[in-house]
């Protein structure tokens, strides 16, 4: 199947192409090392990264000798500019079946470790990726479009995953109880789950990624990973983390390549006995449903879509409101599934806050400083294509570019981007209550802003999504913070700040959002395996 590499010869590090891309820790190196030419004797690809899996403990590159399919690979772009930078394997069934087997293997000796000596490794990987938090955030914002101060912000998160379920399982509780009447102990005995495979998305690459390994490994489970294919960059770096921080090979693996040939085949393989944990559209989560719907035996949490409400009450401290929904809105381009983009505000406010937000908007969040470009021509693409349908409904646009005006003629970007995704953020007016525009989950800097009148209409308008991830509720007033942030069909609600998180919380959503909650003893409850033990004591 795949070739373990040395190639280099060199024991520092896991790969050449590893060795490379590690030395390039800031934008300027990493810019320079992509527009570097390549030299006469490397081999036929034309671009230096080439993206090779990780499995056993060792760099593979998929190779030809697999019996079904010849390894493919796919291009990496920088959404900033729109070009080329590396290539990522589309692994084939087979790859990832000699994977599951690695990871299989592994689970007998990792499962049995001490929690203790599981948590020293998570540790040495948080350690690894804070030393290194400049390379993975560089590599982070040229891969996905992100800023690169939102990239640090995502590293340092992806450091806190690991750190807490590090100390997480230092501390378990178990229940234990005598039957009533009898001298009958019983009590509850946990396990890990199995194998387990674990699928993220391409916007906020490391830090979902890391949300799964890091309980996985902590709860004494092993996996096979796959990053979304737009995205991969920051977990073949990591790898290299897993490597140096000497994680039993075959505990953490990563296989790189699409859906439709590596992930289906990776949710599928009856090797996958633990679950699946899998963060991504829910047109994907109910496809992952349906492929395992026979192996009831696999746990799946899944974390799907939002389109989630931002309510602005009449009471608000005007300016604060403003900058909350913005931000909620906006931040990441729009590519956080939390991002409230329908806007519902209170007819007292209404034309104030629509004003404030716009020149708020206006100076805040600009292309290049605090927003970068979406992640791929097919999603700008997509983007567009819902600009277009408020142009036709008949919407009034407000956007970001100094040189706005409300002519959606010069607001909507160009069908053929020539330098990279960039699509300045858009506020919409005046959209019909019908629209999709309300609906369907636009993902990018694109936000409505409706109107309200009651409290009973703000939470029936809130509620009227097929979706119920994350809520945002902006008010003075503490009666209602309860009020309607109970009635919220949301598994998560904001009272006056957005995307604060404890990570011992339950973090998923209602509805067409998902079903299952990571966190703390939540994520427990997916990785681990639960017993009840009855025991006479005598
Ligand atoms: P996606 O569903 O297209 O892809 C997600 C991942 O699933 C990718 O790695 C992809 O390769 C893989 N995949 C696709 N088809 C598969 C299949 N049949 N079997 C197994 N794996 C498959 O989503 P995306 O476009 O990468 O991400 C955007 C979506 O993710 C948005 O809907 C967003 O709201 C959601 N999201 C949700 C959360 C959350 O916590 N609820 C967080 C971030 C993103």
């Amino acid at each position: 199947m795949g070739q373990t590499l040395q190639e280099g010869g060199n024991a520092e590090f896991g790969s050449s192409v590893i060795q490379d891309v590690w030395a390039c820790d800031t934008l300027e190196k990493a810019k320079a090392f992509i527009a570097s030419p390549r030299h006469a004797s490397d081999d036929e690809s034309p671009y230096k990264i080439k993206m090779q899996n990780y499995v056993g403990g060792a760099f593979t590159t998929p190779s030809s000798s697999s019996t079904t399919t010849t390894s493919q690979y796919i291009d990496a772009i920088n959404p900033k500019t729109g070009r080329v930078f590396g290539q990522v394997p589309i692994s084939s069934a087979d790859e990832v079946e000699h994977t599951l087997r690695a990871a299989t293997e592994a689970f007998g000796s990792w499962s049995a470790t001490p929690a203790a000596a599981r948590s020293k490794h998570l540790q040495r990987v948080a350690g690894l990726i804070q030393e290194n938090r400049e390379l993975f955030a560089v590599w982070e914002s040229i891969d996905q479009g992100k800023t690169l101060e939102r990239a640090r912000v995502e590293v340092d998160r992806a450091v806190s995953n690991f750190n807490y379920f590090s100390t997480f399982i230092l501390h378990q509780q178990t229940a234990a109880r005598v039957v009533d009447g009898s001298n009958i102990l019983t009590y509850e005995h946990r396990s890990p789950a199995g194998v387990f495979a674990l699928i993220s998305p391409w916007n906020m690459p490391l830090y979902l990624l890391t949300w799964k390994m890091a309980p996985c490994l902590a709860f004494g489970c092993t996996a096979v990973a796959k990053p979304s294919e737009v995205t991969s960059m920051t977990a073949f770096l990591l790898c290299e983390v897993f490597r140096r921080a000497g994680l039993p090979p075959g505990a953490m693996n990563v296989v790189f390549g699409d859906g439709a040939t590596t992930g289906s085949a990776l949710v599928r393989s009856p090797l996958v006995r633990g679950g699946v944990s899998f963060t991504g559209g829910t047109a994907t989560g109910i496809q992952i449903r349906r492929d395992t719907a026979d192996q009831i035996y696999k746990h799946l949490s899944l974390e799907l879509g939002g389109k989630n409400p931002t309510l602005v009450f009449g009471d608000v401290e005007l300016d604060k409101a403003v900058q909350t929904a913005a931000m909620a809105a906006f931040e990441n381009q729009g590519e956080i599934c939390l991002c409230g983009s329908r806007i519902y505000v209170q007819d007292s406010i209404y034309n104030d806050f629509v004003a404030a937000s716009t020149a708020y908007v206006q100076a805040t969040y600009k292309c290049g400083e605090r927003v970068g470009a979406v992640v791929s021509h097919q999603h700008y693409t997509k983007i567009r294509s819902y600009l277009l349908l408020a142009q036709s409904e008949g919407a009034t646009f407000s956007s970001s570019t100094s040189t706005s005006t409300s002519n959606p003629e010069t607001i909507i970007p160009p069908a053929d981007p020539t330098n990279g995704y960039w699509i300045p953020p858009v506020i919409l007016t005046d959209v019909p209550p019908t629209s999709r525009l309300l609906q369907d989950e636009i993902f990018g800097p694109v936000a409505t802003i409706s109107r309200f009148a009651t409290e009973d209409e703000a939470v029936a308008l809130a509620n009227e999504n097929p979706n119920g991830l994350a809520a945002v509720l902006l008010t003075r007033d503490g009666g209602r913070m309860r009020r309607v942030g109970e009635r919220l069909e949301a598994g998560l609600v904001w009272v006056n700040c957005w995307l604060v998180r404890e990570l011992g919380t339950p973090f998923g959503g209602m509805k067409s959002s998902g079903t299952g909650r990571e966190g703390g003893e939540y994520s427990r409850d997916v990785f681990t395996h639960v017993r009840t033990l009855h025991m006479p004591l005598q």
